[in-house]
């Protein structure tokens, strides 16, 4: 493409409301371009780049045998309640009327779809395995749209389906897509880490992140040199060591007034927060229950939720938790609750000597409160969010270390949560009905770009890794005017694409500075510059856009076609 008849719009400044680098660089670059919120136009430049990262994608999904097909995004509703998923989604489904008053849902995931599909179509054994997926827009209405395309309302992703006879044969099959997703990282230059993660509306019991590691990721990955990784929201804390030896004293209530939070309890009472056994009342599906932890952590509501096995948890009002402990807020406990409910605790209270609770009446604590001496928990498990300082769940020697991180693929083990809803079964070798096994696994193809360019950027624009970049060579006539330059930049120009290498020509009529910063802006991996004075002795000047300039090297102009085959050959990056 010559630079004068293509469609880059570059800009010197970010609009102001792009609000991290790579939404900056994607939007100054001309790639994109803000719509509305969360609403993005994907530019020639930035489906050019695009396309090349489904490339990558299509080649990993087609070794492991996967399908191309293409879903509509308008699915309707009594797909999703036949999975329940029209009322558990929420608010971050879109939900429209046809004209006749039919409902739908604008897919944000398509796990209904491709079920309905797999039911309508596999009826015995010797059709299993398969494995479907494709390339398609996904809508979602998050309730904080932001970073340019990392967290857009309309996106792209490639998800993957697969359906098995046995949950044997899935983990077999999920162990190969893994290995797809860490070669598509690698393919796409990605620092990275693959960690144990939560598996949300999705479902399933089994899932894993890809995570993109950058001190902007709006992820925490807790990790372990013993290969240990999970999302903080996932990471596992062991039970609390042994008691210490104080002496259990006998429980006795104390007047708080005015004393609301734990730090001003510990104040007050003078003892730390690690003596405090925090209560908080949730509603679970309806139904009120306790949760209980240390006063200096945190319950972690996922670990709770997936405990409890419900689909909507929520804090009590101040009304419920007044009927369930006869107090108002603050002075919750699990001694003398006014209604008998279901008490979650997590490790670190049963271990607590002589701690203090609230009496469940206003303005009194209780103090010297020991476990099973004054009271039981019906579960107690993990429960808390993981903190620094924290050993290493899995090797319980070193302590966990923490990263963030882009999460830009998930994969996930469903079991027959669809299979089950949807009834979507087949004959095995016996003539019996089983019910399909099934794996989903999800790229966000668009969020790809933005954690690109956060792992790979300068203060002059994009660095693009060459298997991604739109344009892998730019060549720049300093003045294309000149007879001889002219000549030389279109020999090469039509050499590169003869050997089908995407190249821009930048003949436009600007200083050579301009369009050095043009092509480093837009992040083009090798610069090809041909000036009056190289040229005399058959040289141009090459370099490489993650050099510094001092690293340009003089070539001779006709074995600069062949130095850059020799290096996309290396898939340098
Ligand atoms: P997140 O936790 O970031 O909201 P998710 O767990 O909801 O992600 P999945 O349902 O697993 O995401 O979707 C698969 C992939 O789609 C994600 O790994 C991510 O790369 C991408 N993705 C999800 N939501 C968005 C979004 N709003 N904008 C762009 N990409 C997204
Ligand atoms: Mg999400």
């Amino acid at each position: 493409m010559y630079y004068s008849k293509a469609f880059i719009p570059t800009l010197k400044e970010a609009p102001s409301d792009m609000d991290n680098i790579s939404a900056k660089l994607m939007v100054r670059s001309g790639m994109i371009r803000k719509l509305g919120s969360g609403l993005f136009e994907l530019l020639p430049l930035g489906l050019k780049t695009l396309e090349n990262v489904m490339t990558v994608i299509k080649e990993e999904m087609r070794a492991i045998d996967g399908q191309e097909v293409k879903l509509p995004l308008l699915l309707p509703k009594e797909l999703w309640i036949e999975t329940g998923r029209w009322n558990v989604y929420g608010k971050e489904l879109f939900r429209i009327k046809d004209r006749k008053n039919a409902e739908f849902a604008l897919a944000p995931t398509h796990e209904e779809a491709i079920t309905d599909l797999a039911r309508s179509f596999i009826k015995s054994y010797k059709q299993l395995p398969i494995m479907l997926y494709q390339f398609g827009i996904k809508f979602r209405d998050e309730i904080r749209p932001r970073f340019g395309v990392m967290r857009a309302r309309e996106f792209i992703m490639k998800d993957a389906y697969s359906f098995h006879a046995t949950e044997a044969d899935l983990e077999a099959y999920y162990k190969k897509v893994y290995a797809a997703y860490e070669k598509i990282c690698q393919r796409c230059g990605f620092k990275y880490r693959v960690v144990e993660a939560a598996s949300g509306a999705i479902g399933g019991n089994f899932s894993h992140e890809f995570m993109v590691l950058a001190d902007t990721g709006e992820e925490e990955i807790a990790w372990c040199n013993c290969g240990y990784g999970a999302n903080s929201e996932k990471a596992e804390c062991l039970p609390e060591d042994k008691k210490s030896d104080e002496k259990a004293l006998d429980m006795e209530e104390i007047l708080t007034p005015n004393v609301g939070t734990i730090e001003d309890v510990s104040k007050f009472l003078n003892s730390s927060a690690q003596k405090f056994i925090k209560t908080i009342i949730y509603v679970a599906d309806g139904e009120p229950v306790a949760a209980l932890v240390r006063g200096d952590y945190e319950i972690n509501e996922i670990k709770l939720q997936s405990l409890l096995g419900c689909s909507e948890l929520e804090l009590a009002t101040p009304e419920i938790i007044a009927e369930v402990t006869g107090a108002k807020v603050g002075f919750a406990g699990p001694v003398n609750l006014k209604k008998k409910i279901k008490i979650y605790a997590d490790y670190s209270v049963v271990n607590i000597v002589n701690g203090v609770i609230g009496a469940n009446k206003d303005d009194t604590h209780i103090k010297n409160v020991n476990y099973d001496r004054d009271y039981k928990a019906d579960v107690v498990a993990d429960l808390r969010k993981v903190v620094h300082g924290d050993i290493c769940p899995r090797c319980k020697k070193e302590k966990l270390q923490f990263s963030r991180g882009i999460e830009i693929g998930h994969v996930f083990k469903l079991g027959t949560k669809y299979s089950k809803s949807m009834k979507a079964t087949y004959l095995d070798a016996n003539g019996k009905e089983q019910l399909m096994v099934m794996g989903c696994y999800g790229i966000g193809v668009t969020r790809i770009l933005a954690a690109t360019i956060e792992q790979s950027y300068d203060e002059n624009g994009i660095i693009w890794p060459t298997a991604l970049a739109a344009y892998k060579v730019c060549i720049i006539p300093v003045d294309f005017k000149n007879e001889q330059i002219k000549q030389t930049a279109e020999k090469i120009y039509n050499e590169l694409r003869a050997l089908k290498i995407d190249v821009l020509l930048d003949d436009r009529d600007e200083r050579a500075g301009i369009k050095f910063k043009d092509a480093d802006l837009i992040g083009i991996p090798f610069r090809i510059t041909i000036g009056e004075k190289n040229l005399k002795d058959g040289n141009v000047e090459f370099k490489n856009r993650r050099d510094d300039k001092s690293a340009a090297k003089i070539i001779k102009a006709d074995e600069i076609v062949n130095l850059i085959v020799e290096k996309l050959k290396e898939g340098e990056i």
